[in-house]
């Protein structure tokens, strides 16, 4: 890239999205585009939306996907379920229940957040609190962010659907599982999630491209009585056998084939060994931050050790220890990059991306 001097060996990408893509997703994806009407396309998307399906562990739900980012699979939920003036309860994770929660402002929901202390997953019980509270039914949906990328911390579904369940409060459950997608163990029918947002280029070991909402009929419902202006992202326009309207235009072919390579690399590992095997190389990580913390100079960002993710361990540096220069020369001179703070975390902390195509001699670079 822009040094001349091309350094020898593998280099080795710690980031927590995107995420490195295995040769098998790469070699797929090197096709030619085909034609619009090319029967051989709806096999290939077919295969995304029940694999999807199947890794979200939903019999029922609709999966629709996008050639978007993440951001732009968290449009599709606001704009289908939460028209401008209704109310939406996003509760605070970090930089990610944040910027959620401004790009519905900016689509002119209003939001309640519940507080984020630092170091700390979703309180539940100051989620069932809002809800308590709002005795005119107007927040329409939860917005809920499994696994934080930057705080590097996954909070407790299933205790979140319990608070809901025990204010007795119709809003919807929305869950993004960008970052804990194909690392942690996820089941929306178990937990009756109403809507889950995902996207390629993390747990999924793709590139940057494909956004994807799963969404079940309660959630599906909802959105056929909004009548908030919106076209691209529309489930209703979506819902179609053709190609062309499941994608509001050219599908992206390319990386719908690497998709279903990528999700075929799971389902032949199997499930429950892809969970094993990231809670090992997290334990691994953790032990090392656990060993480095001795000395001071670092220490957990998380403060709850059973929710710290099993994708991302973010590491806070001492006060007035800058995190950059250790980023730098581990990625310059080692050929190690590991990411940076995002938000108010920049300038504190760095993270140690553990999620996707990678094994233990990796981790140990
Ligand atoms: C990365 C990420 C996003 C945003 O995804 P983009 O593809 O960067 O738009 C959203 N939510 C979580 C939890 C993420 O980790």
């Amino acid at each position: 890239m822009n040094s001349s001097k091309r350094i020898p060996g593998h280099r080795f990408l710690h980031a927590p999205g995107p995420t490195r893509v295995p040769d098998e997703v790469m070699h797929a994806m090197s096709f030619q585009p085909m034609d619009l009407a090319d029967p051989r396309m709806m096999p290939i998307i077919m295969s995304c939306e029940n694999g999807l399906k199947r890794l979200l562990q939903t019999r029922d739900a609709d999966v629709f996907m996008y050639a978007a980012n993440g951001h732009g699979a968290w449009e599709a939920a606001i704009v289908n379920l939460v028209a401008p003036g209704q109310t939406v309860l996003i509760p605070g994770t970090g930089h990610f229940s944040e910027s959620w929660a401004v790009e519905s402002e900016a689509l002119g929901c209003k939001v309640i957040r519940t507080p984020w202390s630092e170091g700390y997953p979703i309180d539940a019980n100051a989620v069932a609190e809002v809800l308590r509270a709002d005795t005119r039914h107007e927040i329409v949906a939860v917005f809920v962010v499994h696994t934080d990328t930057a705080s590097g911390l996954t909070s407790d579904l299933r205790a979140l659907r319990a608070a809901i369940d025990a204010t007795g409060h119709p809003a919807l459950f929305v869950v993004d599982v960008v970052a804990s997608l194909g690392a942690a163990p996820f089941a929306m029918d178990e937990i009756r999630a109403n809507v889950v947002v995902g996207a390629s280029q993390k747990g999924l070991m793709c590139p940057p491209g494909v956004g994807f909402v799963a969404v079940d009929s309660i959630a599906m419902a909802i959105a056929g009585g909004n009548h908030a202006p919106r076209y691209y992202w529309d489930w209703g326009r979506r819902k179609s056998d053709l190609p062309y309207r499941k994608f509001c235009g050219t599908a992206p072919q390319n990386l719908l084939m690497g998709l279903e390579v990528a999700l075929g690399l799971i389902f032949h590992e199997g499930l429950e060994q892809v969970f094993a095997r990231h809670r090992l190389l997290a334990d691994a990580v953790h032990a090392a931050v656990a060993g480095w913390s001795e000395g001071g100079a670092l220490q957990f960002f998380g403060r709850v050790p059973e929710a710290r993710s099993v994708s991302v361990t973010t590491v806070q540096m001492g006060p007035g220890i800058d995190p950059e220069p250790m980023r730098t020369i581990a990625r310059e001179r080692f050929q190690v990059a590991v990411a940076g703070g995002l938000g108010p975390l920049a300038g504190r902390v760095f993270r140690i991306g553990h999620l996707g195509d990678m094994n233990p001699a990796m981790i140990l670079g």
